[in-house]
């Protein structure tokens, strides 16, 4: 019965599922191994112990974690916007812009939200397949953008699940032949050496996505920050739902981000293993292993079962249809344990 009355889009539309489980080692959804310090578990016993205001709703604009993050950034309030996690700021963003039909840009193979979440929106994604390395083909970027006059342009850097990031100067190029709002999700930005947020000022077309669920270990919580020009920080507001974020969420946000040296310790322990991991994985006989500037590496393989093959150990990494014969795996960077137990099953598994 509901059925007749659900959106026609959305009638062969898939939901979001992912099944909720604990293996051993789980390296399938690019989260950090590492969870809260010393430091900030103990400013939150502390906080809990005062029972500081549960009771009432939380500053709907999260303004002690936006001060934070203009402090970390050195930009002003109001160029930052939070949402309980990017995903949330990348729905408000299309339902601000988007009207029925509306069209939207984005790269493929990327972030899946980003379709789902234009289609959500009554907007029509149009994807842009990457070259075979998976650099971004910036000429048919801007001439799709300029034939089809979409209302948003997303560029992911670094892009999940290639790993590879697009240089500021190909994004400078882009914007300075785009005139539609660009959205920049640098999710695993603290994995790379680059990011836009110094040039939103330049670009105020541009708004640069960043999230706390990878880099700083917190997807437990749900925190993710945009930021960008007064005005189209104004316009995201348009959407945000009131109280989004839980007092909670704001006050460990805020404080995981003011444990600078925790964070850096922890960013560069990742980046080491990862080139360690890759330098691994190259040793493998027959994976074609792709460099990274994220917190994951991406594999391909031409043993169709591999992944469940690890699953069976107990071992889960995220796996893609790809071409017919071979299939890709976008394996986490775990901690050094993780990633030994990783090898050596692969190790067994392919030698
Ligand atoms: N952007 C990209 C590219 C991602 O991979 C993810 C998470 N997988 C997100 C955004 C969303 O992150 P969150 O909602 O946890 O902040």
């Amino acid at each position: 019965m509901i059925k007749h009355y659900i959106r026609k889009e959305l009638q062969n539309f898939k939901p979001y599922h992912a099944a909720f489980r604990s293996p051993k080692v789980k390296l399938d959804a690019n989260e950090s191994p590492f969870s809260l310090s010393e430091n900030v578990k103990n400013k939150l016993i502390q906080w809990i112990e005062k029972e500081e205001n549960i009771n009432l709703y939380p500053d709907t604009d999260s303004t002690e974690l936006r001060e934070a993050i203009a402090s970390f950034w050195n930009v002003s309030v109001e160029n930052v916007i939070c949402g309980v996690g990017s995903d949330q700021l990348i729905d408000c963003m299309m339902k601000v812009l988007l009207e029925p039909g509306d069209r939207v840009i984005m790269p493929t193979p990327s972030f899946s939200m980003y379709r789902s979440t234009a289609i959500l929106n009554h907007g029509v994604p149009i994807e842009i397949k990457l070259n075979e390395d998976y650099s971004y083909p910036i000429d048919e970027i801007i001439e799709t953008c300029n034939k089809n006059k979409p209302k948003l342009l997303i560029l992911c850097s670094p892009n999940n699940p290639t790993g590879n990031r697009l240089p500021n100067e190909q994004i400078e190029e882009i914007a300075q032949n785009v005139k539609c709002p660009i959205l920049i999700d640098e999710a695993y930005g603290e994995f790379s050496n680059e990011t836009m947020i110094p040039l939103i000022r330049q670009y105020p077309h541009i708004v640069v996505f960043r999230t706390f669920s990878k880099a700083y270990g917190l997807a437990g919580i749900r925190v993710g920050y945009g930021i960008g020009d007064k005005e189209m920080i104004d316009a995201i507001y348009l959407t945000k739902p009131p109280y989004n974020l839980s007092v909670l969420s704001q006050k460990i946000a805020t404080w995981v981000l003011q444990d600078e040296q925790v964070n850096q310790k922890r960013i560069e322990y990742l980046k080491t293993e990862r080139e360690h991991l890759i330098r691994e994985l190259r040793n493998l006989p027959n994976l074609r292993v792709f460099d990274s500037d994220a917190n994951f590496i991406l594999i391909e393989t031409q043993d169709l079962e591999l992944s469940e093959k690890l699953e069976a150990r107990d071992i889960f990494v995220r796996s893609f249809a790809a071409f017919e014969g071979t299939v890709f795996l976008r394996i986490t960077v775990g901690n050094k344990e993780q990633n030994i137990i990783l090898i050596d099953a692969l190790k067994d598994l392919l030698i």
